[in-house]
């Protein structure tokens, strides 16, 4: 059996270094910190960051994903405003800036770049343009975007990530991105939360598990990331035609769709989960067990996560079956 690698060792450094290198070159940031945790956990560590700002923000709701953002968002005692649109939409300029108009105070806006939740993938340039001309820094939970679509973070102020969704590698790590350099805040900060300690110790504050850092090494490593975004790009194009023609009830439309998910809304006469059981049943796997999926009797396939899953020929035909009964 080979002995575990010590975090402190020498050639566990360098390849920490590599790996925050390679990381910050898929999304063209300037520094990134890994922390062990979940992706919630990074936007944990971001609301941290906004609380030393003390001044109030936005949070952008469109579903799971960016409600989550208002519980981070407490937990760190942020005073904000949220600026809430239905479920399957996404942000459109004058959403926001009819928002930074009423509350001239916003000096921080966050929100999902990818709302997993719905399948819908919000404009990240479009966010940049309006903040920039404001002076409101842009945070962006960016957990399923990164690895599934091109994502370029020049401009802005912090943005999540994660090793699993996306990337592909084991989840257990999480990331955020900055362009800004990081002042330790201990009297303020929890110690895990406190990215200042993780870029005053070159990223390594604390244990870190160095098989999760290799297993992103070999992750980010395994493609060439263009080819794997056209890659989503042509599986959603595909599946969402596939789905079109079977008329099933497709949630994002395509001009604001997220290639990586799409979300389908069924009908109140079928049962999400009698239908992801069934498919399941037949080696067809899509999510439909998470509970906000439940509640809104909603299934999703999804091209993410280690497996790479892809449902394609055989999930439409089957759910084609299940709608007609
Ligand atoms: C999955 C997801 C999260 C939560 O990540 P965890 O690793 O489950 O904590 C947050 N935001 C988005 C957009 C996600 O897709």
């Amino acid at each position: 059996m080979a002995l575990p690698f010590s975090h402190r060792s020498d050639s566990f450094m360098t390849d920490f270094q590599a790996v925050r290198r390679q990381l910050c070159k898929l999304v063209n940031a300037e520094q990134v910190e890994i922390l062990m945790g979940s992706g919630t956990l990074a936007s944990d560590a971001i609301a941290g960051q906004l609380a030393l700002l003390c001044q109030p923000g936005l949070v952008l709701v469109s579903g799971e994903f960016g409600r989550r953002l208002i519980e981070n968002a407490n937990g760190a005692k942020l005073f904000f405003h949220i600026l809430e649109i239905p479920e399957g939409q996404a942000f459109q300029p004058a959403d926001l800036e009819q928002e930074l108009k009423a509350h001239p105070d916003i000096a921080w806006i966050w929100g999902t770049h990818c709302e997993t939740s719905t399948g819908v993938l919000n404009d990240l340039e479009m966010y940049k343009a309006v903040c920039d001309g404001r002076g409101v820094k842009l945070c962006m939970d960016c957990i399923s975007s990164i690895g599934t679509v091109p994502v370029d973070l020049a401009g802005v102020y912090l943005a999540s990530g994660t090793s699993g969704k996306g990337l592909g590698a084991a989840s257990g790590l999480a990331m955020v991105f900055h362009n800004h350099d990081f002042e330790p805040a201990p009297d303020d900060l929890p110690c895990c939360l406190d990215l200042g300690r993780y870029q005053a110790a070159q990223g390594i504050p604390f244990t870190v598990q160095p098989s999760l850092v290799h297993g992103l090494q070999t992750a980010l490593q395994a493609h060439d990331w263009n080819e794997r975004f056209e890659d989503v790009r042509d599986w959603s194009k595909s599946i969402r035609r596939k789905l079109a023609e079977i008329d099933a009830p497709i949630l994002a439309p395509d001009s604001c769709a997220m290639p990586a998910v799409v979300t389908i809304a069924l009908p109140a006469l079928h049962s999400s989960e009698a239908i992801g059981d069934t498919l399941k049943d037949h080696g067809v796997h899509i999510s439909y067990r998470n509970n906000y999926l439940l509640e809104r009797n909603w299934i999703q396939a999804s091209m993410m996560g280690p497996e790479h899953h892809r449902p394609a020929e055989k999930f439409v035909r089957l759910l084609k079956k299940e709608l007609a009964r």
